[in-house]
């Protein structure tokens, strides 16, 4: 498959256009309530040109940069799984009837979405869900049936943020594998241009019926280079190296109630995440008693019930809790699903009130690392 071409901007609204003309819901960058989040758009014009956000530990501001980039906003708040992986689903809904009840299990007719300017940590984290529900022992049909219809436009990133470290989790800032196009922009000379690296034949047949010319050596060489750029500018850096067994070795470290006196529990780390999965599952009856349905929906190991068994909860400290997620994103992760659970997009830092660092925590456990 892989060959490059080049867009215009104007190729780039018919890109959507054509794609709205296939029944797809585009779902990209915006900005709303003075952040930049991933929802519906209709034309390019909804993208955030000219927009640029500044990200550090529970920092989030945008600012003009009068510029004409679409992308030189990183990562939204939100990540896709909002559209894949909905924070509600009605499971099933049951009634009261004269001699029993009935009970209807229910099943959507799966939203096409076409998901354009998804940055290559959140594709990475694309694959962790599809590791863990669609192909380990079962699959979860909501995912599943979603996420069969989805189309995946990838923008690579010519600007990390303060807070990014895909870099040292291998998962940017290059889209590598996954996408049916992957766009770098590149503005040089007066000219606004897309790269695009074409990953699929649904792609390649797209691309065809859209203003498109061959994309030169120079160009690609060109592209290249700004995602270079980029990889050297991380915000962040986090070593890996034997950082599972590091963890393990120090599960009893007096580091943990540091870091738990600063967190307040809230579970945005977990809100945010790409790589967060966990849900719970309600049943909500109304007030007749006669009818019930049955919810799921996000839950987070920061709650107290998250970890409740017979008798009470497993971990009420913060410090347990705040242990618990961070060693299930960089050692636990590891051992049920082979990768880690961390993609390094630093969500978590930007938007912990408390402005506790993944990457500062992990480092100051290796410091004082008490066993290794
Ligand atoms: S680490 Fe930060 S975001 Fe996560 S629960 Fe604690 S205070 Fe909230
Ligand atoms: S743990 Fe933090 S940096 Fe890692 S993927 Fe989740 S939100 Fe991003």
């Amino acid at each position: 498959m892989a060959h490059q071409v080049r867009l215009t901007l104007d190729a780039l609204q018919s890109l959507i256009d054509e794609l709205q003309s296939r029944e797809y819901i585009v779902i990209g960058p915006k900005i709303e309530n003075r952040k930049v989040v991933y929802d519906e758009i209709a034309k390019i014009d909804d993208l955030p040109a000219g927009w640029s956000d500044e990200q550090e530990a529970a920092t989030y501001r945008l600012h003009k940069t009068g510029s004409p980039a679409l992308f030189d906003i990183t990562h939204s708040m939100n990540a896709w799984i909002h559209h894949l992986y909905p924070s509600k689903a009605t499971l099933l809904k049951a009634s009261r009837e004269n001699s029993g009840f009935t009970v209807e299990r229910m099943k959507e007719a799966p939203p096409k979405y076409a998901l354009f300017g998804i940055r290559p940590c959140d594709l990475e984290a694309m694959k962790k869900y599809d590791r863990i529900l669609l192909k380990d022992t079962f699959h979860d049909e909501i995912y599943k049936n979603r996420r069969e219809k989805t189309f995946i436009i990838s923008a690579n990133c010519t600007r990390p943020s303060g807070t990014c470290f895909c870099a040292s989790m291998d998962s940017g800032p290059k889209a590598t594998s996954g996408y049916d196009l992957a766009l770098t922009e590149i503005i040089r000379d007066g000219d606004h241009y897309f790269i695009a690296d074409i990953g699929s034949e649904s792609a390649q047949e797209l691309i065809n019926k859209i203003p498109q010319a061959e994309a030169s050596a120079d160009d690609i060489a060109y592209a290249n280079s700004l995602i270079e750029k980029a990889r050297e500018q991380m915000g962040r850096t986090l070593n890996t190296g034997n950082l599972k067994e590091i963890l393990y070795k120090n599960y009893e470290n007096t580091h943990w109630d540091t870091v738990g006196d600063r967190c307040l529990t809230c579970g945005n780390c977990t809100l945010v995440c790409p790589t967060c999965f966990c849900t719970t599952i309600q049943d909500y009856t109304d007030l007749t008693g006669s009818n019930v349905e049955r919810i799921r929906q996000w839950d987070s190991c920061y709650n107290n019930e998250f970890s409740y068994i017979h008798g009470g909860s497993v971990r009420t400290s913060s410090y347990a809790r705040y242990r618990h997620w961070l060693m299930h994103k960089l050692a636990t992760y590891h051992d049920q699903f082979d990768t880690s659970g961390c993609v390094g997009c630093g969500r978590c830092i930007t938007w912990c009130p408390a402005a506790i660092d993944i990457t500062e925590e992990a480092s100051a456990i290796r410091q004082h690392s008490i066993t290794v």
